[in-house]
């Protein structure tokens, strides 16, 4: 597994971090397991956020307490803060609950615009403050609209930037590596696994290892999953002909418009779960599942029927989808397979 050095922060970690998020659905025994296990093994950058409820909580307690040295690991978390009071409450909670002096890398989640020094609401001068505090290190941001990332990367405001990147992205998307690498900015690579839609880690992590200045984090739950994660620390996969081809079919198969799962449609006027329901057939194909039938799944799925057109969900869809269109698309696909004209499994 090669080192990756992260733009101008000069923080430089294995290429095969851990994305925290899920850590939320375990207990807090079993996350502080997996959490040393992945330290263990070699992990040393973990990324989560003030809005995934205990994962911060539960990295400070696997981590704290001196249980392992401070400065062997790197916590980037997030803030959802919009006003410098919410900044300051959620900076010292992080601390709090990470059980931590500091913070390698504090971002901005999910930024709807690149805050930048001097404006009104004052957001980027908390920044600073913090850094100037010692309470931080690092300046991030994480966003998934590309225009929005491409200013981050481009202001020189920002140590590092944090988008989605797996081997479905676009060229465009993939055109943020570059210009990441041009303006020294570490980037940190979210939704690795195209939020479920990708199954082969092997191809997953090969994908990434062809650039340099890109940390992926992991979205890891299971035992088994960070397993197979740290097995690439001695193996890591190349990306020789067999997997080129086998992303390239993917690719094909895949090309075109999709939901990617990220929920920031939501919520729906009348409760549909889109992120869900949006990408049921892909789901259906590629990570075939009795459970996506589940009298649970069908009453979601159903309730699709209730979509009062409103259109308030598709302009906040960062790919830019007719919502609405495709949750049909899917709810008729859903059927057919339910209805066995359709075999999935
Ligand atoms: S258009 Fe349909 S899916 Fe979108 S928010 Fe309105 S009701 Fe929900
Ligand atoms: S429809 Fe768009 S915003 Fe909603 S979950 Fe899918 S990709 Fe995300």
């Amino acid at each position: 597994m090669k080192n990756i050095t992260m733009g101008r922060t000069g923080i430089t970690v294995p290429q095969n971090g851990f994305g925290a998020l899920p850590l939320q659905r375990v207990s807090f025994e079993e996350a502080e397991h997996i959490l040393l296990k992945a330290y263990d093994g070699g992990m040393r950058f973990f990324d989560t956020a003030r809005a995934y409820s205990d994962s911060e909580e539960k990295l400070g307690r696997a981590f704290g307490d001196g249980k392992i040295k401070r400065d062997d690991i790197i916590i980037a978390t997030k803030t959802p803060a919009k006003t410098p009071e919410d900044f300051w409450k959620d900076l010292d909670t992080s601390l709090k609950m990470l059980k931590t002096d500091y913070i390698d890398i504090f971002q901005f989640h999910l930024m709807g615009q690149c805050w930048r020094s001097g404006e009104d609401n004052g957001m980027y001068e908390c920044m600073l403050k913090a850094k100037e505090q010692g309470k931080i290190r690092f300046i991030g941001g994480t966003a998934h609209k590309l225009g929005i990332a491409k200013e981050i990367a481009m202001s020189g405001l920002y140590d590092t930037l944090q988008y989605p990147i797996s081997y479905l992205a676009d060229e465009k998307e993939l055109e943020l590596i570059k210009i990441c690498n041009e303006n020294n900015v570490g980037m940190i690579a979210m939704k690795g696994l195209a939020g479920g839609l990708i199954t082969n880690s092997r191809a997953a992590m090969a994908f990434i290892t062809q650039y340099d200045g890109i940390v992926p984090i992991w979205g890891i739950q299971k035992e088994s999953e960070l397993d197979e994660w740290l097995s690439y620390m001695e193996n890591t996969p190349a990306l020789d002909e067999e997997i080129r081809a086998f992303i390239k079919n993917e690719q094909e198969e895949l090309k075109g418009e999709f939901c990617r799962g990220c929920g920031y449609c939501m919520p729906c006027a009348v409760n549909i779960q889109i992120n869900q329901c949006n990408r049921m057939s892909l789901m259906l194909r590629r990570a075939p599942s009795k459970g996506w039938l589940s009298e649970y799944w069908q009453q979601e799925m159903d309730k699709i029927n209730n979509c009062i057109e409103c259109r308030a969900c598709i302009p906040k869809c960062p790919y830019g989808l007719d919502i609405p269109a495709l949750l049909k698309k899917n709810l008729e696909d859903y059927h057919e397979v339910l209805n066995g004209n359709r075999k999935v499994m």
